[in-house]
């Protein structure tokens, strides 16, 4: 009887209620005082009033239809009294039952308004009522969890920016004190400092459109083989440099793709970053593509430090580092991967990562459709 808990059938059943317990009354009223005449307005008070004499026929039918409409309306009297106070003593119960979870409601969306994320609503009924309250509670909760985000974001990047900062402000004010002497190598850290401090605005302002969805992405039809080769000539002497094997795997029948060039360049590139970053010298990074149809599906593995599987759900979360100390000297912010994420769903395709655990290699693969020549 699950039905019977819904607030509409509380209320047609309530109003069924009072309908019915006027009838209860009003029959056997109205039988009480037909059987008890002398009860109702058999009065010769009435029939005097009509000036007819009481013992005419015409009388007798006057006093007979005087005697039911009086019957009649006693009856209905006393039935429209009864079905008051039932009325009253209803519509207070089921008011009440109404009322009082709309005024908690109320309360709570009002304190929520107010950016009280915690309140909650306590209903515990089972009836439309506690569905809405429940749903309130899911808003204030997914609320909790954003304004949570936003003041996590604000530390993040408040200390992500600070780092830099800090190096900059000291190495300058040593130099003004005539401290540090005004060397070539200062100057370059400085630099340096500067540099990462505006590649990580530019980074924090391309998440942020990202986010909030506001990235173009512009698909067309493109030969991925070009754009990957294009991104291996950049870290060509990079990871010379570092004593590491650049090598890519492309399958020979890798058709076009739907995608934007410069997304699918800018998601290569922060896999190919990390790549370099977290593998040692002597290791190998390899970028590989090859047909799923209907998508492509590209990757880029490394034989470096790779990762535990519990961090594999959270590294495309915006700032999750798995070293973060490490991360943090190395010049990660822990925004690369969610871009890259951000990028890929744009296009229509998926991203995920694979580690054989820590020491083992990663594997980061993302898909891209594949054009449809037919459309
Ligand atoms: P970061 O700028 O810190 O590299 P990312 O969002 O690109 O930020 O990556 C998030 C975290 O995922 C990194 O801090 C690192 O711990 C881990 N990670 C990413 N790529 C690799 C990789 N190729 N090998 C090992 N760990 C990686």
């Amino acid at each position: 009887m699950t039905w019977l808990r819904q607030l509409r059938w509380k209320l047609f059943l309530s109003h069924l209620l009072v309908i019915a317990i006027g009838l209860v009354i009003l029959l056997p009223t109205a039988q009480f005082f037909a059987n008890n005449p002398s009860l109702g307005a058999s009065d010769s008070s009435l029939l005097s009033e009509s000036g007819i004499p009481a013992s005419s026929p015409n009388a007798n039918s006057a006093s007979t239809s005087d005697a039911f409409q009086s019957t009649m309306e006693q009856a209905l009297l006393i039935a429209g009294f009864a079905v008051l106070g039932a009325a009253i003593v209803v519509s207070l119960f089921v008011s009440r039952r109404i009322v009082e979870p709309l005024q908690e409601l109320t309360l709570v969306s009002g304190r929520l308004a107010q950016g009280y994320y915690r309140e909650r609503t306590t209903i515990q009924s089972d009836d439309e009522l506690a569905h809405l309250s429940h749903s309130i509670n899911q808003l204030a909760e997914t609320l909790e969890k954003t304004e949570q985000r936003r003041l996590g974001l604000i530390t993040d990047v408040s200390h992500e920016l600070r780092i830099p900062l800090t190096v900059i402000a000291g190495y300058m004010e040593g130099l003004i004190d005539g401290v540090v002497q005004p060397e070539p190598q200062i100057f370059a850290m400085v630099h340096h400092e500067a540099v990462r401090l505006k590649w990580m605005t530019e980074e924090l302002a391309l998440l942020s459109r990202a986010e909030a969805g506001q990235l173009r992405v512009e698909p067309r039809l493109i030969v991925l083989a070009m754009v990957i080769e294009r991104v291996m000539a950049q870290f060509q002497s990079q990871t010379a440099s570092q004593g590491l094997t650049l090598e890519s795997n492309l399958a020979n029948d890798l058709p076009p793709v739907l995608a934007d060039p410069d997304r699918v360049e800018q998601i290569l590139i922060n896999l190919m970053t990390n790549a370099v970053q977290y593998t040692p010298s002597g290791g190998t990074i390899t970028v590989f593509a090859r047909s799923l149809d209907p998508f492509v599906e590209v990757g880029v593995t490394d034989t470096g430090m790779g990762m535990a599987s519990e961090h594999l759900p959270h590294i495309f979360e915006r700032f999750y580092r798995v070293d973060k100390s490490r991360a943090r000297q190395s010049g990660g912010a822990g925004i690369g991967l969610t871009i890259a994420r951000h990028l890929v769903y744009a296009q229509g395709g998926e991203i995920w990562a694979e580690s054989a655990g820590p020491g083992g290699g990663s594997t980061f693969r993302f898909t891209l459709p594949i054009y449809d020549t037919t459309s």
